[in-house]
């Protein structure tokens, strides 16, 4: 049997390097050097629309209002609520032919302030979190954090406050018991060696000189918060304040092949959509780009992939075309852009080798998610699997075939299924990461450049 003959009977994944023109290399750094900006300016769900808006209206998008009218070629946003936001490139062909969507999350995983957060003892002052999502507790102690997001205080006014950002600020951490004192601690398994509630956030030290009262410390904080924000104890109560990783995301390795930075899950995805939906001028079908939030939580609540505001925004768009939403829908496709799991070699006992993604063998398309026998999976059929091969074979986009891991491993979840019980045919693809879920995450620049490249040619499909 000749080589070529053998190739085409066996299915075996090239490395993404041996494929990479030198062209696409450097597009591929370009492109990179563009995302890590992106992350670095966008640390939070809030942050991520915020920058993703901006960069949009800096491209000839504007705010979607009800009843506008919208000609093929249009690019409009709507933001949900500052949390989520959706934006849209109007096609030639109405949206009774469909609407080509990439559908990606922007929380991540962190350490939320709990509602009344501020404690001091031993004369240090702290602040409780409650994480978000899954997170493996010992990994955020030690580690140096900031603090974002909005606060809105007793008269209705609002302020965003960023600590630890800025070079020039200050940051804070979660401090872990010493080794010498680490006995029993060592002894207990991962997961409860650090309890929830001692993810305590130090702020602080220096009392109030003058106060005779207790918590001098905390005192002193308060005001120091008061000062520069002109909060009170109270509007913790209705804020939203996350400790995220202080790191900005860094090339890694000698070759600088691969990017460390937190949030990679899923802003990778995300980006790379956004991304190929600027580059998209006059598509046939709509193309929409979604940034949900709540991802991480089960996809709830009024900014996640569940809430109606996705469909009320498709159903105005609708509406302007006189079309019905429903037939919209059952013509539409949805990638659905997450992040999966990349082999590691170093824990190669949960990855099933031969069903498994690997760094820089591109984008990874799973058929289906889920856990066990496939539970909660949207599980996409034969011919949308196919039609998303063929679609990346025909426009060049290095992509592999990607299973969490082993079945009885664990499991996990994205939007998919939410989109496809809106009767839309949905295939998850993205970026496999390394070290999903922990404050530093790292990503290989092939395959974040493959998603915005497999994004690009959804949007562009008829
Ligand atoms: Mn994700
Ligand atoms: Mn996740």
């Amino acid at each position: 049997m000749t080589k070529e003959e053998k190739k085409k009977l066996l299915y075996r994944p090239e490395h993404g390097f041996d494929r990479l023109t030198a062209a696409e290399e450097a597009e591929m750094n370009a492109y990179c050097e563009d995302y890590k900006a992106f992350l670095d300016a966008s640390k939070t769900e809030r942050e991520c629309v915020f920058t993703a808006v901006k960069l949009a209206e800096q491209r000839g998008f504007v705010e979607y209002k009800r009843g506008m009218k919208l000609q093929p070629g249009d690019k409009v946003y709507f933001n949900n609520r500052g949390k989520a936001i959706m934006l849209a490139v109007i096609g030639t062909l109405p949206l009774s032919a469909g609407a080509n969507i990439g559908a990606a999350h922007t929380d991540a995983p962190r350490l939320d302030l709990k509602p009344n957060p501020l404690y001091e003892d031993a004369e240090m002052a702290y602040l409780k979190t409650h994480h978000y999502g899954g997170i493996r507790k010992y990994q955020w102690v030690t580690v140096p954090l900031e603090l974002h997001g909005k606060v809105t205080r007793a008269d209705g006014s609002e302020v965003y406050i960023k600590i630890g950002d800025d070079p020039a600020d200050p940051q804070l951490v979660i401090n872990d018991l010493l080794p010498h004192l680490g006995r029993e601690q060592g002894k207990k398994p991962l997961n409860e060696a650090i309890p929830s509630e001692s993810l305590n956030i130090l702020i602080g030290s220096r009392p109030e000189r003058d106060d005779d009262g207790s918590d001098r410390v905390k005192l002193a904080v308060m005001k120091l918060l008061n000062e520069k924000y002109g909060i009170v104890e109270e509007d913790f109560i209705s804020a939203e304040l996350e400790a995220v990783p202080a790191a900005n995301a860094r090339d890694i390795g000698l070759d600088r092949t691969l990017i460390g930075a937190y949030g990679h899950d899923d802003r990778v995805c995300a980006y790379a959509e956004l991304a190929a939906l600027f580059a998209t001028e006059h598509p046939e079908k709509t193309a929409v780009c979604i940034f949900a939030d709540k991802e991480e939580i089960g996809s709830e609540g009024v900014s996640g992939m569940q809430s109606q505001a996705f469909d009320t925004f498709m159903a105005d768009l609708c509406a302007s075309q006189g079309v019905e939403l429903r037939e919209c829908f059952e013509n539409s496709f949805c990638l659905s852009a997450d992040v999966t799991a990349a082999y590691d070699p170093n824990f190669a006992e949960v990855y099933e080798r031969r069903n498994s993604a690997f760094v820089n063998y591109g984008i990874g398309l799973c058929k289906y998610t889920g856990s066990g026998g496939k539970g909660g999976a949207s599980d996409a059929s034969a011919e949308v699997v196919g039609k998303v091969r063929k679609l990346f074979n025909d426009n060049g986009v290095i992509w592999q075939m990607a299973e969490l891991g082993k079945t009885d491993a664990g499991g996990g979840g994205t939007v998919a299924k939410y989109m496809a019980n809106r009767n839309i045919d949905t295939l998850d693809a993205g970026v496999p990461v390394l070290s999903m879920h922990a404050p530093f995450e790292t990503v290989s620049k092939l395959d974040c450049y493959m998603t915005f490249r497999g994004m690009k040619a959804v949007f562009a499909s008829k």
